[in-house]
């Protein structure tokens, strides 16, 4: 299952959640207060690291969270 990154609206708390794909864009609860209504960031990071050379630079085994799972929202890989 995917990590998903979500902050909270509320007190700006950062988290981690594992979700199914089809539940990563519902609003996630805070463990900092509680609240629901965390929206999820986009991971911006090792999906965006193909190289100028055409290969895929893996980080930590290959792509994002997304990716290690075989279907990733944020890349399409
Ligand atoms: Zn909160």
């Amino acid at each position: 299952m995917p990590i998903y990154e979500y902050r909270c609206e509320g007190c700006q708390t950062k988290f981690e959640l594992l979700r199914s794909f089809s539940r990563a864009d519902e609003p996630a609860e805070c463990p900092t207060c509680r609240a629901v209504g965390a929206r999820r960031l986009i991971s911006a990071f090792a999906c965006f690291s193909k190289s100028d050379g055409g290969a895929t630079t893996a980080v930590g085994g290959g792509g994002c969270s997304g990716c290690s799972a075989g279907s990733c929202a944020s890349c399409g890989h």
